[in-house]
Formats: structure tokens, C-alpha cells, sequence
């Protein structure tokens, strides 16, 4: 099994060399997936060749004994989890929504609520195959000779090249997860209750959904071989709103992992008619690729067609995700819930080790860091300055000794960006491993577009 389908890889491989030996186009990354990239103004793209690594999408081996996983770049996480859960294990840390794949969450910074734990998804990172801009390929790991493009990788979003294959480390799981969602009515003991879980050894997953400074939901979960009264995440039950009250719930692990999917979170308008078409439509369709898709939809239909408008002019969107060490978590979470108009959506806040292995998103390693993400629109405060949530939200977050993830919309101007994301060490890097330009800088890429 190992051989065949790593001679299968081995042969895209050879093709793809063939078809971009001594490249000298300006290249981005075609795929058959929806992008999870996200910008508040669609952006004019430049004209570019499109390299098709669509077929790259395959997981290729599990070794039992080790608990790793060789898997190619474009795998969705949805393909990784139903090849890796019925033998027991699942990667370190898994996105919450299904379509993300791995090489996209290993240059995006991936999270989840046991990163407390295991840290992004790119600390899990053992090995990767990368397909240079100029057609060469090479395989970094964190002590060859390309050790320095290892590192570089995370919060590189493509602008060092394309992940081709990872070797990542596992973790054997349970069955299910046991859940226990508890009301604080007040900042200073939601964040010494999110500090006590974190110390306790028996709970293996935490996160909050956050309305207001009066109603702040910890949930923590325990992995489990047993359990009755599980629930699904499909049928009618929307997972934000059913842990958003004191109690206990039990999950398959599965859903758990893809919990926000159905819904993107909570961005989706619970209408009449969405509830109507939850209850009928298969499982397949209610998911986060197909609102993604019905999103840019409408967004299209609103550019061509201007009298049509699909957004409220008195909302603005803030997905966003920010992180802060610790002694500023209390700090962060008043400023966002005192400041912002979330009309009855929650901000999400997890916990997060830092384990030092980006160089282009440094955080202290060993520290543990309060990530606060915020997934849908927002109420104006004012009509006047664009997107001035985002910008509030990113100047605190800065001023705190944050940083924020780079996969949404950034303002920001690039003496800045290069001190917070070590925009000297990455132009090191990028002018070794890009010689040519090929790709847009990260600056380029997250703050201009282009
Ligand atoms: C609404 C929203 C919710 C999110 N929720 C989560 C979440 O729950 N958990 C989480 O961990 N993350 C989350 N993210 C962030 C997400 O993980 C990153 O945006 C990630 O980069 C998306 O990966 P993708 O596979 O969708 O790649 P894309 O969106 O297609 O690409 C993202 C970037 O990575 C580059 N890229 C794609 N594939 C590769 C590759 N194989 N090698 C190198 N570069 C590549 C692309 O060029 C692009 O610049 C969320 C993002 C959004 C917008």
C-alpha cells in the first residue's frame, strides 16, 4: 500500500517537474477546493500561471507505530480524518472546518482547542516536500540543509512555494468527547477558570464562546470511550447555540472536530428558509465549502448588479483571529467585549502554546498565549472609517505584544508588519528560496493582495 501510492505521488511528481523545469512566470497554485483564504474586498489578481496541484490531495501513509501520517499538500482535513480515525488516531491538532487542508493550515497557522497542548498545526510538522517558485522541489525538515525553509514555512502562505507532501505526528484518540460548557458572568473569573482547566491533566480540549462581559461560556471536553445521549452536529442541532447554556454534551469525535463546519461558525443568517433547507439537505451540502461558496456567489451578483446588496450597510465584517500572551489575556477580551458591537454573535477565545518554530510568527516559546477569533459581521460604530473594527482590534492587539493571523484582511503598513512578523529574516529567506520573484512577498500577499 505504502508503495503504491507513493509511487503514485512519485509520478505527479516527475510530471510536475517536467512541466515547470527553469520556471520563470510569476506562479500561484491552482486547486480543486475552496480557498479558506479570506479578504474583506476582492482583490484584482495579476495575471499568473496557474500551477494545477489538485491531484496532490491524497492521505499516502500511517505508520501505527511511530503515529505519523505522510500525506500530500492538498489534502482536506476531511479526507485526513476519515483515513486516520477508524485506525485510532487523528493529526495533533485538526481545523474545525473541513475543507481547510494541510499544506494550506500548515503556511495559514492552524488552531484548534487542544492547542494548549500541541500548539499549531505546524508544530506537528516532521517533514515537507516543497515545490520551489523556479520548478525545483526540495524536502525540508528542521535539521537538513533546508532547515531554515522549515521554519520559514508557517505564515508563509505560499510565498516560498507549495507544500507537495508532509510527514506530521499523530495522537491516538477516543471515541468521543464529553463536553462541559459552564457561565461566568464576569472577565477576571472566566480567565482564572480557562487557567485552571489548562492546568488540569483530565480535560483535553478547551474553548469560549463570548457574548459579553456578563455572559462568557468556558467549555471544556474529555475524550471518551463510552457514552450515552450522544449528539450529532447535523439534524437540528446548531453547535454554538446548543453549549451556549450550563451543561453537559457528548459528541462523536468526528463531529466534535467539525463543529463550527455546518455553519461557518455562526456567520450564517438563521433564516426561515436556511433552517428549512438544514433540515432537508444531505450532509454533503451543509457544510463550509458550499457557503463559501453561495458567499462569493453573492458577492459576485452584488459587483455586476449594483442595486442588488446582499450586506447590511450598518455591519461590517471582523474575521479576525488574534493572539496575546497570557498576563494580557483579561486585557484584550474587556477591550474587544467593550468595544465591539457583536449583536448577540459570540468572539471565540482559546488557549495556545508557543513552541517557537516560525520564524516569520514569533511567539515565546513555552508561553501560553490567549487567542481571541472573531468569525462574522459586527455592528458599525462608525460609518465613516472603513472596516474600523479589524483596525481597533489590530492596534490593541500589537500594542499588547500580539500578533494576528494573517489568512483575513491587514491594514497595516509594512515597517510595521516587518517588526511584528520578522520581515528581515523572511526577506533572507525569500530572496534564497525565490530568487526570481516569482511569488508576491507575505507583505505583498496578506496586506497588499497582490
Ligand atoms: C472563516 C475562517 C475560519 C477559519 N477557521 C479556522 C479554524 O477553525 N482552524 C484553523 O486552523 N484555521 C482556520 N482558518 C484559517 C485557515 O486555516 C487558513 O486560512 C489556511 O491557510 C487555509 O488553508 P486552505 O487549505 O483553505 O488554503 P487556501 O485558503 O486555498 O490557501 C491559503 C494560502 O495558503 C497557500 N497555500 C495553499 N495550499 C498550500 C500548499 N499546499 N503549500 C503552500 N501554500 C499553500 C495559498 O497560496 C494561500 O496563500 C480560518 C479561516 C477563515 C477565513
Amino acid at each position: 500500500m505504502k508503495n503504491d501510492l507513493n509511487n503514485y505521488h512519485e509520478n505527479l511528481v516527475k510530471d510536475l517537474k517536467s512541466s515547470l523545469s527553469g520556471n520563470k512566470k510569476k506562479i500561484t497554485i491552482k486547486k480543486k477546493t475552496i480557498s479558506n483564504l479570506f479578504r474583506y474586498k476582492d482583490r484584482k489578481r495579476s495575471s499568473t500561471f496557474q500551477i494545477d496541484l489538485s491531484n496532490f490531495n491524497k492521505p499516502l501513509y500511517l505508520d501505527k507505530k511511530n503515529q505519523t501520517l505522510e500525506v500530500e499538500g492538498l489534502t482536506t482535513y476531511e479526507d485526513i480524518v476519515d483515513f486516520t480515525l477508524p485506525l485510532g488516531f487523528l493529526p495533533t491538532i485538526t481545523p474545525e472546518l473541513k475543507h481547510i487542508t494541510i499544506g494550506g493550515a500548515v503556511v495559514g497557522i492552524g488552531i484548534e482547542s487542544n492547542s494548549y497542548k500541541y500548539g499549531f498545526v505546524h508544530d506537528s510538522l516532521i517533514e515537507a516536500e516543497v515545490l520551489l517558485p523556479d520548478g525545483r522541489i526540495v524536502v525540508c525538515s528542521a535539521d537538513n540543509k533546508y532547515s531554515d525553509l522549515f521554519y520559514a514555512l508557517p505564515n508563509s502562505y505560499g510565498t516560498l512555494g507549495y507544500i507537495l507532501k508532509l510527514k506530521i505526528k499523530l495522537r491516538a484518540v477516543s471515541k468521543y468527547v464529553e463536553l462541559k460548557s459552564k457561565q461566568f458572568t464576569d472577565i477576571k473569573s472566566f480567565i482564572n477558570g480557562m487557567n485552571l482547566a489548562i492546568k488540569d491533566k483530565s480535560i483535553d480540549y478547551i474553548e469560549s464562546l463570548l457574548y459579553s462581559n456578563k455572559s462568557m461560556y468556558l467549555i471544556t471536553g474529555k475524550e471518551t470511550n463510552k457514552g450515552n445521549n450522544i449528539k450529532t452536529i447535523y439534524g437540528n442541532t446548531i453547535f454554538y447555540k446548543e453549549v451556549s447554556c450550563n451543561g453537559k454534551y457528548i459528541f462523536p469525535i468526528r463531529d466534535y472536530l467539525f463543529r463550527y463546519d455546518p455553519e461557518w461558525f455562526w456567520a450564517i443568517p438563521q433564516t426561515s428558509i436556511y433552517r428549512f433547507f438544514r433540515s432537508i439537505a444531505p450532509e454533503k451540502l451543509r457544510n463550509s465549502a458550499f457557503y463559501s461558496r453561495y458567499a462569493d456567489f453573492q458577492r459576485k451578483i452584488s459587483s455586476k448588479i449594483p442595486f442588488i446588496k446582499f450586506e447590511d450597510p450598518n455591519f461590517e465584517l471582523l474575521i479576525q483571529d488574534w493572539e496575546v500572551p497570557w498576563s494580557e489575556s483579561s486585557k484584550i477580551l474587556k477591550y474587544a467585549l467593550d468595544n465591539l458591537d457583536l449583536d448577540g454573535k459570540p468572539l471565540m477565545g482559546v488557549p495556545i502554546k508557543a513552541f517557537g518554530n516560525a520564524s516569520s510568527y514569533p511567539m515565546k516559546s513555552g508561553e501560553i498565549y490567549f487567542n481571541l477569533g472573531s468569525y462574522s459581521y459586527v455592528k458599525k460604530k462608525t460609518i465613516k472609517t472603513e472596516f474600523v473594527s479589524t483596525k481597533i482590534m489590530d492596534e490593541f492587539c500589537f500594542d499588547h505584544n500580539g500578533i494576528k493571523m494573517l489568512y483575513s484582511s491587514s491594514f497595516i503598513d509594512e515597517k510595521r508588519f516587518d517588526e511584528i512578523y520578522n520581515g528581515k529574516f523572511y526577506k533572507k529567506i525569500k530572496r534564497k528560496y525565490d530568487p526570481k520573484s516569482l511569488t508576491p512577498t507575505l507583505f505583498h500577499k496578506a496586506v497588499k493582495g497582490r
